[in-house]
């Protein structure tokens, strides 16, 4: 931007500020009004749809002379017949876990969908305790990587018990090693791995799409009876060593702004990706694992791109160490409440809604 278009001053038209002055505060109001309306629908669906597996069962709709309950529910709150069926399934489901129903009378049923299928009667206290403080999204991708975290803990076990399927228990306690989740098809699938390579790791077919070029210099590179594991590992240990030559120094200051060049470094470590295990998703936070507040410097190494959802999981403090590389990183079933931390993170939460 170096080129000035115009050199002449317009000359300043007060009655248009005031004008628009107006417009802004009239749109202020209209949007305060309109969101606070708003919240109170909600709250007041909310409320009628807790009360449809009552007025189900007493069967209101049909003394009272309507056709269906979900012609009642239409007529008489606006709802709409899929809100009405989807409300009755979810709260059949939990009937009787009263840890999840105070959650759900606090944020609507939609927030229970990522883990109605895994509640039970033993799990729902701590379920309702993850519902409590998380985002439907974060909430998702937390039962996502639990279940992989119990699934690894199963075959464990079953490595202890000299290889052979066990037949394991499907309930869950949380905290408790002796009862793992464990569904049983996985098992199978796992253990016919471990038979026929010999190994507790199974390997994975991994099928790219390559230019003949590109195909060529890879197979002369991997020479004749070469083994892929080990050329791939080279070229990643290449990628490792190159970045680590172009890494900055890390930096000590006041500001919250992280130097362009560290922000650089972290995109072309982390391809724009969320830096966490498997996780796909497009990084949309720079997360210090040393807590900024805690420590003001922006060190390359102990900044990590993060998705929305991983790092609200770090902040709820569900992630085991998170001064391991992120690839690496466990969540845990529950945070250490000690951890310094964790207050820290904890005191910034309370400003902030479950997201
Ligand atoms: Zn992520």
């Amino acid at each position: 931007m170096t080129q000035k278009i115009s050199s002449s001053v317009p000359s300043v038209d007060v009655s248009r500020k005031v004008d628009a002055r107006k417009t802004s505060e009239t749109v202020q109001k209209l949007h305060t009004q309109f969101r606070s309306y708003g919240r109170n629908t909600r709250e007041w669906m909310r409320k009628c749809v807790l009360m449809l597996p009552a007025i189900e069962r007493e069967r209101v709709w049909e003394k009272k002379d309507f056709g269906s309950l979900a012609e009642y529910a239409a007529r008489l709150s606006g709802m709409s017949k899929e809100m009405v069926y989807e409300g009755l399934r979810v709260l059949r489901a939990v009937e009787g876990m009263s840890d999840i129903m105070r959650v759900i009378e606090e944020r609507g049923i939609g927030i229970v969908r990522p883990i109605l299928t895994l509640l039970t009667m033993e799990n729902q206290a701590f379920w309702a305790e993850k519902m409590r403080v998380m985002s439907k999204q974060t909430l998702a991708l937390y039962r996502q990587e639990w279940e992989r975290e119990h699934e690894a803990r199963s075959v464990m076990i079953l490595d202890s018990a000299s290889l052979h399927v066990r037949t394991l228990d499907i309930n869950f306690r949380p905290g408790s090693e002796e009862i793992a989740y464990f569904p049983q098809g996985k098992a199978m699938e796992i253990s016919d791995t471990i038979e026929s390579s010999g190994e507790l790791l199974p390997e994975k077919i991994f099928k790219i799409t390559l230019r003949p070029e590109v195909i060529q210099q890879l197979e002369k590179l991997n020479g004749k009876d070469g083994d892929w594991n080990n050329l791939m590992e080279e070229f990643l240990a290449l990628r490792v060593q190159k970045l680590e030559q172009e890494k900055p120094e890390e930096k000590v200051t006041e500001s919250r702004h992280i130097p362009t060049s560290i922000q650089r470094f972290v995109i072309a470590r982390s391809r724009g990706v969320c830096e966490v295990g498997t996780c796909a998703k497009k990084y949309e936070i720079w997360h210090h694992t040393q807590r900024f507040a805690a420590e003001q410097t922006h060190d390359p190494d102990r900044i990590i791109a993060l998705c929305t959802q991983h790092e609200r999981l770090v902040h709820l403090g569900l992630i085991e160490d998170e001064y391991i590389k992120p690839r690496e990183w466990k969540i845990v079933d529950e945070p250490d409440k000690n951890d310094k931390k964790y207050l820290v993170d904890r005191l910034v939460q309370k400003y902030r809604s479950p997201r």
